[in-house]
This record gives C-alpha cells, structure tokens and sequence, in this order.
C-alpha cells in the first residue's frame, strides 16, 4: 500500500510499504481521510518528537474492511473515527477519563503507525478503551476527519467554562483558533473576539463567526474588548500560537475570574516573564488544554456531524501520491488546514 512515511527533520516520503496485517482483537480501516495538523508540521520541523520510521497521520476516518474475529462491536463497512490515544486504562487518569493525561499513554501517527496510508491497523487496545468511534454512512470523510482537532477544541472551551451566552477571546486566527471560533459558535457563545495579525486570517474569522475582529499591529485590543463586554473583559482568552507575546497580552484582555488557556504548544526551552500579581489579584484562572477526553471525542463528532460548514477550514486538499506536498505547503502560511483525502474509501 501506499503511505507517507516519516524519517527525520524536514523528511518524509511516500513509499510502497507492507498493509497491516490484523490479529485477532484488531481493525483494519481504508482510509478516507487523514488531517494534517500544527502538531505534524512541528515534528517535521523537529520541534517535537515522533519515532523515526512511523506513519503519521491522528486525524482520521475511514472504513472497517476487515474486522477481528475477537471483535463484537464493529462491522464491515462501518465508518470508523479514532481518538488515536493508546492509554493504559488503568492508572490515577485514565481511571477518570482523562486518557489524555495518562502518563504512558503513546499516539497513533507519532509512536504507532498513524492514518497517511491507504490501509491502517487499528489495535484491540484502542477498541478496549473505547477509542473507535462510529460516524452515520452519510458523514462525509473529510468532515469525519475533523473530530480531533475539534474535540481539542472542544476540551478547551469546556475547560474555560464557556456557554450560551459567554464571551470569547482567541488570540491567533490559525486554523485551531479558528476551529475555536467555529465551534464557539455552535455552542452559543455570544462574543467572539479574534486577535490576529494576518489579513487573510481575519477575514477568515470574520466569515467563521467572530463578532470583532482585531489586528494586534493596529487596534486598541484592550479597550475594544472592555468595549463590547460591558467594561468587564472577556470571560475567557484562549492562546492559540506559540508566541509568548500573545499570552501576555490575554491578561489584558481576561475578566476578573476568567480563565487564560494556553492552548498552543510553545517552542522547547520558551520561558515567559509576567507580572504574577495579576494573576493573584485579579483570580486569573491560569490554565492549558492539550488533546481530550473520548467523551469529548464523541461528542465532538455529533457537532461536528450538523455543522457540515466546519470542513471550510480545510483549504488545502491532497492525495496519497502528493501528501509530502501536504507539509510543505504548511510552511507557508498561506491558507488553512491541509487534509489527505482517499476517494476510493469515501
Ligand atoms: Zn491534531
Ligand atoms: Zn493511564
């Protein structure tokens, strides 16, 4: 089968390589789609780590074409959507829900074999923690294939409490900011301030819902904010870039109380300087998300299966055969979100 394989720094290759062959607790799924995501494009860059050799790829969907004969709950020719978490389910974490903090736990497409291949194994411990979610026949792929970066967004705006009616601050309109928006949306959330330096960013925001949109170079960010929250400041800023600039600027933008998510990774070594009185004195709720829970997951595929608008955020649409280009381009910061698309499995 065909897969893109990673092998170093600024170095992956499509290659014919071996299909999975599955044991008797295992899937294997065809591929529909597979999303690339910030997070690849800094393993590529080696800001972060995956094993030399492995298939990436941990946003996907695609179909069951072979099922193990240990395994109950799936069918060929169901449409298959995986957390890609391999937790051990048993430790202080996982024990409440939260794989995603498990210590050992390893991920699909960084330690094991991911979904940028046309076939991919999906392991019995991943269907024994549940981690195989089922989407409706009529979901597209590439809608699909949205499920993780939304449930990590989903994570986020749960842990910073927001509601109908809530008001939002997302600083950096890259796609996960924009997801952020999106969702925000969807969920009720009243105001939604979008800080961004980029124009074509902006306006991307502006289309996806936000109700101000501010460019850090040139608008007064703090007084607009005040402006359209009644004086108080937004009841959450979410941080969604790695510049230490931005997460200054959300305690400017924060309510008393309100939460600031550092929701982006920063580069290794990154340290930050500020003023720990305005976290005391003003209650900041000082906080990070990274991945989600599998309830998260699952509920993040039911948003995501009546908001069939949110695939928008993929711009950049690729095959197998030119899915190193899929990197590349991200480079650049042109357009959005890239997805490897697999129509065969569609
Ligand atoms: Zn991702
Ligand atoms: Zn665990």
């Amino acid at each position: 089968m065909k897969a893109c394989v990673f092998h170093g720094v600024r170095d992956v290759r499509l290659e014919q390589v071996q299909e999975p062959q599955i044991g008797p607790g295992d899937l294997l799924v065809q591929v529909g789609a597979a999303g690339l995501c910030h997070s690849d494009i800094r393993v590529y860059l080696g800001e972060k780590k995956a094993k030399l050799g492995v298939i990436p790829g941990h946003e996907t969907a695609g179909t069951v074409v072979v099922v193990g004969s240990d395994v109950n709950d799936f069918q060929v020719g169901d449409k298959a959507v995986i957390c890609p978490i391999l937790a051990c389910g048993r430790c202080y974490f996982c024990r409440r829900g939260l794989r995603n903090r498990c210590p050992e736990r390893t991920t699909l497409g960084y330690e094991e074999n991911g979904g940028l291949a046309q076939y991919m194994l999906v392991p019995a411990q991943l269907l024994e923690l549940g981690h195989v979610f089922k989407a409706s026949v009529e979901m597209p792929m590439e809608l699909a294939s949205l499920t993780e970066p939304s449930a990590c967004v989903l994570n986020s705006l749960e842990t910073c409490e927001m509601e109908a009616g809530s008001s939002l601050a997302v600083i950096g309109a890259g796609p996960m900011g924009l997801l952020h928006i999106m969702l925000a949306r969807s969920i009720g959330v009243a105001r939604i301030i979008a800080v961004e330096p980029m124009e074509e960013r902006r306006a991307f925001a502006k289309r996806f819902g936000a109700t101000s949109v501010l460019d850090p170079q040139g608008d007064s960010l703090e007084e607009t904010v005040m402006d359209v929250t009644n004086g108080l400041g937004a009841d959450a800023v979410v941080v969604s870039t790695g510049r230490t600039e931005a997460a200054d600027l959300a305690f400017g933008l924060v309510r008393k109380q309100g939460f600031v998510n550092l929701f982006g990774g920063f580069p290794p070594n990154t340290h930050m300087d500020f003023d720990p009185n305005i976290v005391h004195y003003n209650e900041i709720r000082l906080t990070g998300t990274q991945n989600a829970t599998p309830e998260q997951y699952r509920r993040a595929l039911n948003l995501l299966s009546v908001n069939p608008q949110m695939t928008k955020i993929n711009t950049h649409r690729f095959s197998i055969d030119d899915s190193p280009s899929a990197y590349t381009v991200r480079l650049g910061a042109e357009g959005l979100k890239s997805v490897v698309l697999f129509p065969d499995a569609a």
